[in-house]
C-alpha cells in the first residue's frame, strides 16, 4: 500500500515553489492509488506564522487537493522524538555540543581558506567531550564515515559521503527545539510513509535520514526529489524571499502553472475534474511504480 505525504512548514501560506512539490507527491498518490497525507512542520517555533497551516489547508482543499487523514501537527509529536533520541543515547550515538555557528564557520574557513557555499561540514570537535567552560548548545548525532547510496526517482543515482559532507549533525537545540532532521524520519516512519515526493533542496537531506533511519531500525521511504521554482534572482521561491501567496481564486490556472514545471508537457483540461483525471492519468503514464 502507498502511503505518501506533503509536509509543508507552517512559515506562510503556499507559494508556487511548494505547490510544485504538493502536486507531485499528491499526483503520485493518486496514480499509485494510495492515500495522501499531510504533516503540518511546526517544530521551528520562531518561524511559524500564526494561522499558516490553516492557510495551508484551505489552500489545498481549494485546488481539489484532498488528504486522506486528519493532518498530523509535528509540535504534538515531542514524545516520540524523545523515544528516538533516547534510543540514539543508548547506543552513544549523540553526544552535546558546545560549537557555535561562528565557531564552526572558522575552523572550516582554517581548513580550506575560506567558506564553501552552501554546507559547512561539522568537524566533531565536540565528539570526544565538551571542552572545559562551555554549556551545550545542541546534540549531535555521531555520523557513520561511509558513503549513503540511494535512487532518486527523479535524479537517479545518488552518493553522499555525510561524514566529510556533513558531518555530525544537530538532532536537538539547547532550546529544546527538535531537528527536522529527526522529526522527519520519526514521523515518515509512525506514518508508515512509502515514499516521500518533495522538493530539491532536501536532496541533500536524504543521506542523513537514511543513517538515522537505519540508527532506529527504519527502513527508509523511497524518494523522489522534483525541481525546484526560482524567482528572477537565481533564488529558490521561498517565504523568506518574499515569495507570493499562491492565488486560489483561479485554481484551474494555478494547477496548471505548478503542472508546468513538472515537464509533463501541455495539459488539456477545461475544468478541476478534467485537470485532476488528465494529470493524474499523464503522471502514472511517466512514473509508474509498476
Ligand atoms: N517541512 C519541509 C519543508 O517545508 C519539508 C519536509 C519534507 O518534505 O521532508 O521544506
Amino acid at each position: 500500500m502507498y502511503v505518501g505525504r506533503f509536509a509543508p512548514s507552517p512559515s506562510g501560506p503556499l507559494h508556487i515553489g511548494s505547490l510544485v512539490a504538493a502536486l507531485a507527491s499528491y499526483l503520485d498518490a493518486r496514480a499509485a492509488r494510495g492515500k495522501w497525507l499531510v504533516r503540518i512542520e511546526d517544530l521551528d517555533t520562531p518561524r511559524v506564522a500564526a494561522h499558516a497551516d490553516q492557510l495551508i489547508l484551505s489552500q489545498l482543499a481549494a485546488l481539489g487537493m484532498h488528504w486522506d487523514e486528519p493532518p498530523w501537527y509535528q509540535s504534538q509529536r515531542s514524545a516520540a522524538y524523545q523515544a528516538a533520541f533516547d534510543q540514539l543515547s543508548a547506543q552513544a550515538r549523540i553526544y552535546p555540543c558546545g560549537c557555535s555557528r561562528r565557531e564552526i564557520a572558522d575552523a572550516v574557513i582554517s581548513e580550506h581558506g575560506r567558506l564553501p557555499d552552501g554546507e559547512r561540514p561539522y568537524r566533531g570537535t565536540c565528539r570526544t567531550g565538551l571542552p572545559k567552560g562551555k554549556a551545550a548548545k545542541s546534540w549531535r548525532f555521531v555520523v557513520k564515515n561511509d558513503t549513503t547510496s540511494f535512487i532518486d526517482r527523479w535524479c537517479g543515482l545518488q552518493h553522499q559521503c555525510v561524514a566529510t559532507q556533513v558531518g555530525d549533525f544537530i538532532l536537538r537545540r539547547s532550546d529544546g527545539i527538535w531537528a527536522y532532521q529527526l522529526a522527519v524520519v520519526v514521523d515518515d516512519a509512525a506514518q508508515g510513509i512509502t515514499h516521500i515526493v518533495r522538493g530539491q533542496d532536501l536532496l541533500s537531506s536524504t543521506a542523513r535520514q537514511h543513517q538515522l533511519a537505519h540508527a532506529l531500525g527504519l527502513i527508509p521511504p523511497s524518494v523522489m526529489h522534483v525541481p525546484l521554482v526560482f524567482d528572477e534572482r537565481g533564488l529558490k521561491l521561498s517565504k523568506q524571499n518574499g515569495a507570493q501567496a499562491l492565488q486560489t481564486a483561479q485554481p484551474l490556472q494555478t494547477l496548471k502553472q505548478a503542472w508546468a514545471y513538472l515537464q509533463l508537457g501541455e495539459l488539456q483540461a477545461s475544468d478541476l475534474e478534467g485537470f485532476w483525471s488528465g494529470a493524474t492519468e499523464r503522471w502514472a503514464q511517466r512514473y509508474s511504480l509498476g
